[in-house]
């Protein structure tokens, strides 16, 4: 049975819904991030995401699960902390597919449910995590996403939208290491990213928790960030991976610019 989509309570800021109408006609997005939980996102992309939607490129995130089976928070109270992460990051649009927490599998039902979120969004590139990881939700979240991201443009599996051809699929080393093949500068909207982390409240470990030898999630992205930052010589950064080689159609796109 395919699921059925959770129904989504974000509304996006009237700047990004002005986008919405001038971007393009109809739903779609210029970056579909896909994350097994509600806090991924913001956490591990958090700046991309932010970065994005300065520059006025429509991102709409997807989370897989409810993080239900977290050992911190509800189902409930991470809903509305994702909205307002959403918010605060300035995308178009989020929703969650409502697939089990902790219970995530590479099934036929749940690729069909990934690909046909991609054809509902059309997006022109993926951002989903690395499928290596310690936690098996995130490894699954990556398998769909890129069973998802081929599976999207093939004309006769059924489903109710168009095929669509993702043409880039980016994958975010979460609690692994992978060295990146780029890494975007996220300094300037640092500030965001942690306003959007901050709001995933209910995921900060408490010093009770922390005495008993819980990871403090929070100080760990920062450190993370500050790593990622100091391979291109910038304050933060974020880290993606691409398992095919990027295609360069002009050489001016062997520019890179700002690199130290
Ligand atoms: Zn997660």
């Amino acid at each position: 049975m395919t699921p059925r989509l959770a129904t989504d309570r974000y509304r996006p800021s009237r700047a990004a819904r002005g986008a919405t109408r001038t971007a393009l006609p109809r739903p779609g997005c210029d970056v579909l991030a896909i994350g097994p939980h509600p806090d991924d996102v913001e956490l591990v992309i958090g700046g991309t995401c932010a970065a994005l939607a300065k520059a006025g490129r429509r991102v709409v995130a997807v989370e897989l699960t409810r993080g239900e089976s977290g050992t911190l928070g509800d189902a409930r109270t991470r809903e509305r902390e994702a909205c307002r992460a959403a918010r605060i990051l300035g995308l178009a649009a989020r929703e969650n597919l409502g697939l089990p927490d902790a219970a995530l599998e590479f099934t036929l039902p749940y690729r069909r449910a990934v690909a046909a979120v991609v054809r509902k969004w059309r997006p022109e590139v993926i951002l989903a995590p690395l499928y290596e990881d310690a936690h098996p939700d995130h490894v699954v979240a990556g398998r769909l996403a890129e069973a998802a991201f081929f599976e999207a443009r093939l004309k006769k599996i059924a489903g109710g939208e168009e095929p669509w051809f993702t043409r880039l699929l980016f994958f975010y080393p979460c609690r692994t290491y992978r060295h990146p093949t780029l890494v975007v500068d996220v300094t300037d909207v640092y500030a965001v990213k942690l306003r959007a982390m901050n709001a995933h409240r209910s995921q900060a470990p408490s010093r009770s928790f922390r005495a008993a030898g819980y990871n403090d999630v929070f100080a760990s992205v920062q450190v993370r960030d500050r790593f990622f930052g100091g391979l291109i010589g910038r304050p933060y950064g974020e880290g993606l991976v691409a398992t095919g080689p990027l295609p360069v159609t002009a050489t001016d796109q062997l520019f890179f610019k700002g690199c130290p």
